[in-house]
């Protein structure tokens, strides 16, 4: 992948999404007419809240005292020798309770839930940690919790529907489909189609019908801010380049918004290369994805010559998904934003090598972040600076790739 100067986007990025939820050709809503009405309240509630002190005050409270607020950012020195070239920052989200960024979101959303009068949460969850984020501020709040999960991603990740009933929630298995994310987010769907009036979906990711795409945005921008400060502070200047791995998106556009317009910074998404680009075999939206419509959102999707949704596949599940947020497609289109990817055996790979030179063990997920920060790393200047965003630690991925080293542990 080649490094180009990205160009600011014409646009100012606080003025998307626009009225009808749409950033640039990409987004909108297309839902059933049953909850056309449950969007548009959402947006309003969500429109009000944001502006009530009284609501930004107390989510910034539980987003310090629940989920460990705010946090570090950290000087890779061993990572940085290693590759002899720009100094790397990460941005430990890492470090947050339940172990990834998800926490972010689950806290704005459910203080919207409470704020709407609606007892009843549900959400969907591929390898779990969204759906670990919500049932921990559930049983925080004390709100009834349903998580939608496929079935085989309820087997591969049993640990983590362990911890969702450990903490109250309900874990329904989806028997539909490939028994994947996907599957979970339709039946999900279903379900607040018929039990809107006291229910409220915490959607995981900066995707689906807006105010989705904007809000879950809004909810993650808090790491971006604290980064920008930090750096300033650390450097006394803002980064060369930041790097996050890009699922839905939710990660990235959080780390991402608050420099969008600094030309100076430029801004990579690392999508999901699985075992390479070949149909069926990866999870990259922008190698081979077309535009489409999935799950409320228009954007680009994996899909077959028909327009059927095709088999994805990554060795992390939380980057294993057909569509892409669609910022990310304004932004990829506007050039603001370069996409690469990273294929599974670079992640095994740099997972370990994170493991033994920082004694930080990343997220798969993350892992993506961290294989392109390396090989650009190489390629820039000692005086240049790399920010990585680090999503999510690797404890729920430590059975996997064991299995996938040959490793057997008892
Ligand atoms: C869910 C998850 C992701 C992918 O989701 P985005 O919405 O793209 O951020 C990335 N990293 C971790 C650790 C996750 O749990």
């Amino acid at each position: 992948m080649v490094s180009t100067a990205s160009p600011a986007a014409s646009v100012s990025p606080e003025s998307l999404p626009d009225a009808y939820g749409r950033f640039g050709a990409f987004g909108g809503a297309y839902v059933p007419e049953t909850l056309v009405t449950a969007l548009q309240d959402l947006a309003q509630v969500y429109d009000t809240a944001r502006h009530d002190p009284a609501y930004v005050e107390e989510l910034n409270r539980h987003l310090k005292e629940f989920a460990g607020r705010p946090t570090e950012l950290y000087f890779a020195e061993r990572l940085t020798a290693h590759c002899g070239g720009a100094k790397i920052y990460f941005k430990r989200e890492d470090l947050l309770h339940t172990g990834a960024h998800k926490i972010n979101n689950a806290i704005g959303q459910v203080l919207l839930a409470r704020r709407m009068g609606k007892p009843r949460v549900i959400a969907e969850t591929g390898a779990g940690q969204h759906g670990v984020a919500t049932a921990a501020v559930c049983a925080k709040f004390g709100l009834q919790c349903r998580v939608y999960m496929g079935a085989v991603d309820m087997e591969r990740q049993a640990l983590n529907v362990f911890r969702m009933r450990l903490m109250g929630a309900e874990v329904v298995g989806v028997e539909a489909g490939q028994k994947t994310l996907k599957d979970a987010v339709n039946e999900a769907m279903r379900d607040w189609v018929t039990n809107v009036r006291n229910t409220h979906y915490i959607l995981g990711s900066a995707l689906g019908a807006h105010p989705y795409p904007m809000m879950v945005r809004d909810f993650h921008r808090v790491i971006g801010k604290e980064a920008r400060a930090q750096m300033l502070e650390r450097e006394g200047r803002l980064p060369d380049e930041i790097i996050a791995c890009v699922g839905g998106g939710s990660n990235a556009m959080g780390v991402f918004f608050d420099f969008i317009k600094d030309e100076s910074v430029r801004l990579v998404g690392v999508e999901a290369g699985g075992h390479g680009i070949r149909q069926g075999e990866h999870a990259a939206r922008f190698e081979g994805g077309k535009l489409g419509v999935l799950q409320g959102c228009k954007t680009y999707i994996l899909q077959n010559a028909d327009g059927q949704i095709e088999l994805t596949h990554s060795v992390s599940a939380g980057l294993d998904y057909a569509a892409i947020g669609p910022e990310h497609a304004y932004y990829r289109d506007t050039g603001r934003v370069r996409y690469a990817y990273a294929c599974d055996d670079e992640v095994m790979e740099i997972f370990q090598l994170c493991s033994r030179l920082e004694g930080i063990i990343p997220a798969l997920e993350s892992t993506h972040a961290l294989v392109e920060g390396v090989k650009r790393a190489k390629e820039m200047g000692k005086d240049e600076i790399l920010l990585i965003n680090v999503s999510g630690r690797g404890d729920k991925d430590v059975n996997q790739v064991a299995k996938l080293l040959g490793v057997t542990l008892r």
